[in-house]
């Protein structure tokens, strides 16, 4: 039975189907890509975000934009299952640009609305960044949204950087110089020489998760994480600590001088009609 089969044959086979659609083997991924396509034309993307809060009052500062797919059959697909196959074609590219873009849109609504415009990070693919067109990508949102220039930040994780530093350093130099911060994403998984860092000049490390998952009962993701926090600091640069899950690992983060975190602690990532109701109308007073 084929896929294509299999996906129209009726009810029936709609779990082969599921099935074979998350597996992932070769004629499912060149579906899924294709329908992926699509996808981002007739936006069926949709944002969620996560809230970033301040370690010491547990006060949200900012958030972390999530894409998923609404899918018409499978419903809400996350990004591990699209990304990578996104990243594979050229459509990692589309995908990016639908991304940054309805993050403009939301937060103008939301400044509309006059809500506070909190920090928002964006994250970016590793194969967007070693391509020209990203930097082209910035200047034309920032030229039709100036006043993003100050409440966006750019994600992009420690191997993405690694994959090629130097085009990686012009890349974020170029966009630190609009206002645009830049945050090293999953850091502490990757290799990262020191001077590169260095040169890199971001504004935050993010603690990868897997660090902080083990950070109350295991000595060696609690002495990475002391680590990572001190580099930062030495540096002067910010350190967010994601995957913050219990109040035992917020409290021991605090106490190493971790400033800012996140995690299904504090909130899982939300629709923005959400975050809006929850966080931002609060936060107005
Ligand atoms: P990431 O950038 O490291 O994002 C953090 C992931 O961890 C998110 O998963 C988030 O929902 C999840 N998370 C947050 N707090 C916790 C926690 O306390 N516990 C656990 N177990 N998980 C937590 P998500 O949304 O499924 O995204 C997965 C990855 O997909 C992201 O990892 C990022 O690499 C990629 N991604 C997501 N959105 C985008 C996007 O718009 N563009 C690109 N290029 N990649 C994206
Ligand atoms: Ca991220
Ligand atoms: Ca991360
Ligand atoms: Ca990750």
């Amino acid at each position: 039975i084929s896929l294509y089969e299999a996906k129209n044959s009726g009810k029936g086979c709609y779990v082969f189907w599921q099935r074979e659609f998350l597996k992932g083997s070769t004629p499912e991924r060149v579906q899924l890509e294709s329908e992926l396509r699509e996808a981002i034309v007739n936006d069926e993307l949709v944002l969620h975000f996560q809230p970033k809060v301040e370690a010491q009052s547990g006060k949200v500062y900012g958030l972390e934009a999530l894409v998923r797919w609404n899918h018409p059959r499978l419903g809400l697909v996350y990004p591990d299952r699209f990304i990578t196959i996104a990243e594979e074609s050229n459509l990692i590219i589309e995908l990016d640009r639908w991304v940054l873009n309805a993050v403009a849109i939301q937060m103008s609504h939301w400044r509309n609305l006059g809500l506070p415009l909190l920090e928002v990070s964006v994250n970016v693919s590793a194969a967007h960044v070693t391509r020209l067109g990203l930097v082209d990508l910035f200047r034309s949102l920032l030229d039709q949204y100036p006043y993003l220039a100050h409440c966006l930040e750019i994600e992009l994780t420690e191997t993405a950087i690694m994959a090629d530093p130097d085009q990686a350093t012009v890349v974020l130099n170029t966009l630190r110089s609009w206002g645009i911060k830049a945050s090293v994403d999953d850091f502490g998984s990757g290799y990262t020489s020191l001077g590169y860092l260095k040169k890199l000049n971001a504004n935050t490390l993010k603690i990868d998760r897997s660090f902080i998952d083990g950070i109350t009962y295991d000595h060696s993701d609690r002495d990475v994480a002391k680590a990572i926090i001190a580099l930062a600091s030495s540096m002067s640069m910010d350190v967010v600590a994601e995957g913050v899950e219990t109040q035992d690992q917020w409290e021991m983060l605090q106490s190493f001088g971790c400033k800012y975190l996140q995690g299904y602690f504090f909130s899982r990532p939300h629709c923005a009609q959400d975050i809006e109701s929850y966080y931002l109308w609060p936060l107005q007073g």
